[in-house]
């Protein structure tokens, strides 16, 4: 088995929070059969929490002793390092908090960071995400800010509207169907045509799929810039992080050069990683560390025939292509709900129904990654 562990970084000391909540609730049994005989095998050495509750992880990361690890590791979905996210922006040392990269082992049924890093194959399996998690090297990954009244929250996968949104929390009670419960909400929202009115804001960068496409290609025949770094090279920065479009509270400059509509919305979809979960690639050229958010649009007006076909799609990317589809790089965006309840998810997890917006802040974490 030697050859299974030959590029295994040496010597690093690994926190583990499974939560045994995600997905199906399989996440105890994935760490026990799976994950914890190859941390061992690698030689590696961890220490494991099981969250309790919801936050658990988040309490967890604003107390961290992060001299003390190479990485913060999750068996679980999304929600759990979207936690720790925002536990470690709480810090005073937030900046250099987020230097301590992040692994994900898939347990939840969003997974959409193991599905981004590994592919729609690999993605759900739990050995081949600690293998790149024990070998892998620090990748800088954008996070997006998110302001809503007087909150500041943070996201690193998606931020979304109208039936995204609808299918990801309002199918909690499917929790049982893992990752296929957001087939079958889908399904059923595209099928009574459900729509959500807000208004939309957004500084575009490309509105011309062809040209995103192309820029996607380009930018991933580069070499990754990897971010790795010892302790000792980390530098004690203590930079606030500061929203250059101002957040919520500031007026929409036209200087700034924002689009502003106002409409019937099947979904709006802010993104930083292709995968949302399994067999659904809606955003396939988002780019972790561009600096920018991608935005996938579907018009309320969409019709029965054109979700389905734009749904099917989205297995493999191919509904941005859809001529009723808009897909745009954007600096920012802004939602304002017309309606007085509903659905925002940020990265799987409930917010208040409220206006928000979202700015991307370029390399602000990193994912361990082969
Ligand atoms: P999934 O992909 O299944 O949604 P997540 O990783 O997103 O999985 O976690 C879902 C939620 O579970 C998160 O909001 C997290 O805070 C919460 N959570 C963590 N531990 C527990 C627990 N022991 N009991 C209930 N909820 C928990
Ligand atoms: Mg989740």
């Amino acid at each position: 088995l030697g050859h299974v562990y030959k590029d295994v970084k040496q010597g690093r000391h690994y926190k583990i929070l499974v939560n045994p909540f995600g997905g199906q609730g399989h996440a105890q049994k994935i760490w026990q059969n799976t994950a914890e005989p190859l941390f061992k095998a690698s030689g590696s050495t961890y220490d494991l929490t099981l969250t309790t509750h919801r936050y658990h992880a988040k309490e967890i990361a604003k107390e961290l002793d992060i001299r003390k690890y190479d990485a913060v590791c999750s068996i679980s979905g999304d929600g759990v390092l979207h936690e720790v996210i925002n536990g470690f922006m709480e810090r005073p040392d937030a900046i250099l908090a987020h230097k301590l990269p992040l692994g994900a082992i898939p347990g939840g049924s969003g997974n959409a960071l193991s599905f981004s890093l590994l592919g729609e194959d690999h993605g759900n399996h739990a050995s081949n995400a600690v293998l790149a998690i024990l070998k892998g090297r620090a990748m800088p990954v954008d996070l997006c800010s998110v302001t809503q009244g007087q909150t500041r929250t943070f996201s690193f996968v998606l931020q979304s509207f109208g039936l995204i949104a609808d299918v990801d929390l309002g199918s909690e009670h499917l929790r049982w169907m893992g990752g296929a419960r957001f087939t079958m909400a889908a399904l059923g929202k595209v099928l009574a045509q459900t729509t959500a009115g807000c208004e939309l804001a957004y500084l575009p960068v490309e509105t011309d799929v062809q040209k995103i496409h192309a820029q996607y290609n380009a930018q991933r025949a580069q070499p990754v810039v990897w971010a790795d770094q010892t302790h000792d090279e980390m530098d004690e920065d203590h930079k606030e992080i500061t929203d250059v479009y101002g957040g919520i509270h500031a007026s929409l400059k036209d200087s700034d050069g924002w689009v502003i509509e106002k409409d019937q919305y099947a979904t709006v979809v802010g993104a930083k990683l292709p995968w949302i979960s399994k067999g659904s690639v809606t955003h396939p050229a988002a780019l972790p560390n561009d600096g920018l958010v991608d935005l996938l649009i579907f018009p309320g007006d969409m019709g029965r025939a054109a979700g389905l076909q734009a749904l099917i799609a989205s297995e493999t990317g191919e509904h941005i292509h859809n001529e009723k589809v808009r897909y745009l790089k954007v600096k920012a965006f802004r939602v304002t709900p017309a309606a007085s309840s509903g659905y925002i998810s940020l990265d799987g997890e409930h917010t208040p129904y409220e206006p928000y917006q979202v700015e991307a802040h370029r390399g602000l974490i990193s994912v361990l990654s082969v």
